[in-house]
């Protein structure tokens, strides 16, 4: 995609050409940084800021009014998160709702999604899949009485460790009651075909959901397009809603029949969600999958962050983020993995096939990981032997991604890492 010769000055003519340029300065970049992290925690815009100390105002001076006179009153504030991210996903807003966290949505959705019957009694997933998801598909599994060791089939990766979509289509058979799989694999950066799959799913009459933690916030979604039935996704990380702060997921439309089993006040009829009726009446849209009180002040830091993705334009921030990958893949390439046959990169490099990382495997990662830090970068870990490194549209720049090669080169080539401790002592 670059020239043969790719120099620093070409690199700093693409971060002045870049429209996209303007949203940095509108985030905290800490200090003497280079933060590819933002897969794992996106960064704190002013925007957000702003929503946050918003809040925490509403709270001093409106106390319980808050909930109806907050400038976004805070009784509607899921409703209204859900409706906003609705544009980036391709669905309707009434479909998405801000709810809980993602691990909860899982056991929430699945519940209702999972109805074993007859011999369709089956769940399939894949064997990269987040700890999280597999630990809560075990969990619904044996909630039912299934045998996760038999019920929970786990699609394999191949040999380069990358998941094949006709092979998890291959696996989809008429004892398979639920697909849940994700968007993009959190470790190898890999982008399945959701498209492909649901339609697939759908030909053999199995629901499909997806987690999409990575990728909402970096790549653009048609959930109603491709009429996926579910999906979640957390707001931490290409959304920068802060730590811990809540989740979103989306129901498709024509399962709003659907009764949740976890059921809570929340998930009431709003109007009626006061009237305090012991018979669960559940609201008629997305709405009833949510279980407790919305967290707001958890999540105020959102509405800022949104207001900026929707200013840059979900369609662009994926084209810039194809940008900085592509580069860091072929600068990665040309620096480091042309010299040396125990590095290499995971992610698949055809722009359909990934999302907004570049998963480098050294059998040294864990102490480059070290060393890096030591410099000023900050990637991610996944050990045993996998560096993650995520440029983000929104923050980071051409030349960082520069840079970052660059000093990886250095740390590769005078073995640097070897000053550093073998044992992974951080939390990432
Ligand atoms: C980040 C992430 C989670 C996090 O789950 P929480 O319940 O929000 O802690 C779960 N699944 C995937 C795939 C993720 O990327």
């Amino acid at each position: 995609m670059y020239e043969d010769n790719i120099t620093k000055e070409n690199i700093l003519s693409l971060d002045k050409k870049d429209d996209l340029a303007g949203f940095r300065s509108r985030f905290y970049i800490p200090h003497r940084t280079i933060y590819m992290d933002g897969n794992s925690l996106g960064l704190l815009s002013k925007d957000s800021e702003k929503s946050l100390l918003r809040l925490l105002q509403e709270w001093k001076t409106l106390g319980i009014k808050g909930w109806m006179e907050g400038e976004r009153p805070w009784f509607w504030f899921a409703e209204e998160m859900g409706a906003l991210a609705a544009t980036i996903v391709g669905a309707r807003p009434e479909e998405v709702i801000l709810s809980g966290t993602t691990t909860i949505n899982i056991h929430a959705l699945v519940s209702s999604f999972y109805n074993p019957h007859g011999k369709k009694v089956k769940i399939l997933a894949d064997e990269l899949n987040f700890p999280s998801d597999i630990y809560a598909l075990k969990g619904q599994l044996k909630l039912r009485g299934f045998d996760p060791g038999k019920h929970l089939v786990l699609a394999k990766a191949d040999k380069n460790g990358l998941l094949n979509e006709q092979h998890i289509v291959d696996l989809m058979d008429d004892e398979t009651a639920l697909v849940f799989l994700p968007s993009v694999i959190y470790s190898t950066g890999q982008l399945l075909n959701m498209e492909l799959l649901t339609a697939e799913a759908h030909k053999r009459n199995i629901c499909i959901g997806f987690d999409c933690s990575h990728s909402v916030g970096a790549i653009d979604h048609s959930f109603n397009e491709w009429d996926v039935d579910f999906a979640l996704w957390c707001s931490y990380k290409y959304l920068n809603g802060g730590p811990g702060s809540a989740a979103f997921y989306y129901v498709n439309k024509k399962h709003f029949n659907k009764q949740p089993l976890l059921a809570g006040w929340v998930g009431y009829q709003k109007e009626k969600q006061f009237d305090m009726l012991q018979e669960f009446i559940p609201s008629p849209n997305a709405g009833r999958w949510q279980i407790s009180s919305p967290g707001i002040l958890g999540s105020s830091a959102i509405e800022g962050s949104l207001k900026i993705i929707f200013e840059a334009g979900i369609c662009n921030i994926r084209k810039k983020s194809l940008k900085l990958t592509s580069l860091l893949a072929e600068l990665l390439q040309k620096k480091i993995i042309s010299k040396y046959k125990d590095c290499k990169i995971v992610t698949p490099l055809a722009e359909e096939k990934r999302g907004g990382h570049i998963a480098i495997e050294h059998p040294e990662a864990i102490r480059i990981n070290e060393a890096l830090k030591q410099k000023g970068i900050i990637p991610d870990l996944r050990p045993p032997n996998i560096i993650r490194i995520a440029p983000v549209a929104l923050y980071n720049t051409f030349e960082e991604v520069w840079e970052v090669v660059e000093t990886l080169k250095e740390i590769i080539d005078k073995k640097e890492y070897e000053l550093y401790d073998k044992q992974n002592k951080y939390v990432t």
